[in-house]
């Protein structure tokens, strides 16, 4: 049962690792992404990061561009939608087709009994 002792060891051991890439000594640049909704966030990158194209609003969820002007275009989720009213449609469709012929054939049954 020597196991626990040298899973111990190796987590103290990368400690220090772990602190030295938290520093923050590199410079930063803060860019402006406008959304759909006029939402402003400011994400900052290195600055010798490529900064992305567009970049999610924190709270609305929605791409953001670099241009306020001109912000992305919230993207659509209709055919998702459409699809699942498709399916709700077909299953009710089917549910009342069952039992609009559970129907008849009652009233048959009882018109020829
Ligand atoms: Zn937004």
């Amino acid at each position: 049962m020597a196991g626990g002792n040298a899973i111990r060891g190796t987590r103290v051991g990368a400690g220090p690792m772990g602190e030295s890439e938290r520093g923050e000594s590199a410079p930063r640049q803060r860019v402006s992404y406008w959304c759909a909704n006029g939402h402003e966030s400011k994400p900052s990158f290195a600055l010798e990061a490529e900064k992305p194209e567009s970049w999610d609003c924190p709270r609305c969820g929605l791409p953001a561009g670099l241009d306020e002007q001109a912000p992305p275009k919230a993207p659509r989720n209709e055919p998702y939608k459409t699809h699942l009213a498709y399916v709700k449609e077909r299953r009710s469709d089917a549910d009342g087709e069952a039992i609009l012929a559970e129907a008849l054939a009652k009233l048959r049954a009882k018109r020829e009994g």
